[in-house]
């Protein structure tokens, strides 16, 4: 069934200039989010995948710039708004969390009182008790023990996950259509990012709100996102419905993320095998494919002209040479898995 979409991207080109030069971050990405759903973006540092939710939001400072594209929210083109209209869109209608809560929150203010500020500026009429009514019950959603209490805490006595639980308030204050969260569970350990996911999980349930996740981790795409966007390069080099790209993964990037994530039924002792060598420069990317210095089945074409996008199945698209449909299926191993004989 074909949702909806909240989130429209098209040839999204967004860059920033440097004193060495324009870094080209995002090269022509398009995909959508529907509504209610998690899209998840994967990627190594420097995929592009936070440059291109930052220009989702228009926080790329004073260096960044969309280049070219379309962003579309509820059919309504974002990329043509002024920054007093962004920001009433930020936050209202999109919002975002980080990885760092301590770099979004004051420390000097109490987490009740931030949290009522965000309900403040956006919503003036609101009077002082119905503020604080709505922060209690925020805290409650997002379950903070004895929310009261709490409320008057300062940032430094709440722990990383609880503090991570206050921005989650914070975002859902005024019910956005989009929620963008961009690494939240990163600096967590493993039980709290557990218990971070399934509060994003619930939450989303009971507010059918749409979430664009942005991660490195493709263990933590799997327990959250019904869709996943693989970056490299600052192109998205595969897309596809979660269960397909973990059942089949069509590119060779996406084998190597999956080959680099600890798998618990496999043999002891056995290793993680790392992708070899580092992302390419963006201020000089390559012409053909970004991925083909750290590719293990990379032909002369690779280097000298950029990948057709293919359908690799009704809801799915690979960007490999391999794929191309002039390519032999002989010795090719994702025409074979294509066609479901590997
Ligand atoms: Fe590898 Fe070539 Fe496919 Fe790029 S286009 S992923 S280099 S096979």
């Amino acid at each position: 069934m074909v949702m909806e979409p909240i989130l429209e991207v098209r040839d999204l080109h967004t860059s920033f200039l440097t004193s060495n030069g324009e870094v080209q971050a995002v090269r022509g990405v398009s995909f959508d989010v529907e509504k209610g759903k998690t899209l998840g973006i994967v990627g190594e540092s420097g995929s592009g995948k936070s440059v291109t939710s930052l220009s989702i939001l228009q926080l790329l400072g004073v260096t960044g710039k969309v280049t070219a594209g379309s962003i579309r929210l509820g059919g309504e083109e974002l990329t043509t708004k002024s920054r007093k209209e962004m920001r009433a869109i930020r936050g209202e209608r999109i919002a975002m969390i980080f990885q760092d809560p301590m770099t979004s929150l004051n420390p000097l203010i109490p987490l009740g009182d931030q949290v009522g500020e965000m309900l403040w500026e956006h919503h003036r009429k609101m009077s002082k008790e119905e503020r604080r009514e709505k922060v209690l019950e925020l805290f409650r959603m997002v379950r903070i023990p004895e929310p009261e209490k709490r409320m008057k805490s300062y940032p430094h006595e709440f722990s990383g996950g609880m503090r991570q639980r206050v921005m989650i308030a914070m975002a859902l204050a005024c019910r956005p259509d989009l929620l963008i969260a961009d690494e939240p569970t990163t600096a967590l350990d493993v039980s709290i990012q557990d218990q971070i996911l399934k509060l994003m999980r619930s939450l989303q349930k009971e507010m059918g709100m749409s979430i664009m996740f942005i991660t490195h981790d493709l263990g933590v795409v799997a327990e959250l996102c019904d869709r996943v966007a693989v970056m490299y390069g600052g192109l998205i080099m595969e897309e596809a419905d979660i269960i397909d790209i973990f059942q089949r993964p069509m590119h060779p990037y996406t084998l190597g993320l999956m080959a680099s994530i600890p798998d618990m039924n496999q043999d002891k002792g056995k290793l993680l095998q790392p992708i070899p060598g580092s992302p390419p420069d963006m201020i000089h990317p390559p012409k053909g494919c970004p991925f083909a210095p750290r590719c293990p089945y990379a032909m002369r074409i690779c280097t000298e002209e950029m990948p057709p996008c293919v359908a690799t199945g009704e809801t799915r698209r690979s960007m490999c040479w391999l794929l191309d449909p002039e390519a032999p299926a002989e010795g090719n191993p994702l025409k074979q898995r294509k066609e479901g004989i590997a």
